[in-house]
């Protein structure tokens, strides 16, 4: 829970300058997807780990973000399919900083390489002590938009 409130604050910040509140919207899906998606596949499905790594790669989260952008009216899914990849790749930026015991968990060659990288920043248990920081950072930066008069269409 509180690493979605990290990534879905990174996503706010991101998605802030958007006019359209509906491509905002669907930012936010996709910066949560990569999460939902590994942990759908590995305790819904009962799938094995290494099934569930693609999840977490670049291009990987290509045709999971197809299929759900086929979710999506035809006017609007080359929109939705931009929006959904862009919140997984945002997702994949915050992981990155991540500690992992030092072997990282994103491939960011895959198909063709399954070498991962972590930088190492932070360790997964420390999430929630990143909560109050996200919260600031959402509360600020909404803070900031409406002071600056901007404030973005509603979904
Ligand atoms: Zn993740």
């Amino acid at each position: 829970m509180a690493d979605l409130l990290v990534h879905f604050a990174s996503a706010f910040v991101a998605g802030r300058p958007l006019q359209d509140g509906r491509v905002r919207s669907i930012l936010y899906v996709g910066v949560c997807l990569p999460d939902l998606l590994f942990k759908l596949l590995l305790y819904g499905g009962g799938a094995p780990t290494w099934l569930c790594e693609p999840t977490h790669t670049p291009l990987g989260l290509i045709p999971f973000c197809y299929v759900g952008a086929l979710l999506f009216e035809e006017a609007w899914r080359k929109r939705a399919f931009f929006a959904l990849l862009g919140g997984c790749w945002l997702h994949l930026l915050v992981d990155l900083g991540k500690n992992y015991m030092g072997n990282g968990v994103i491939a960011w060659g895959f198909p063709f390489s399954m070498q991962t990288v972590e930088l190492g920043w932070y360790y997964p248990e420390d999430s929630p002590l990143m909560m109050l920081p996200a919260l600031a950072l959402i509360a600020g930066v909404e803070l900031l938009g409406r002071l600056s008069g901007r404030r973005p269409a509603s979904p």
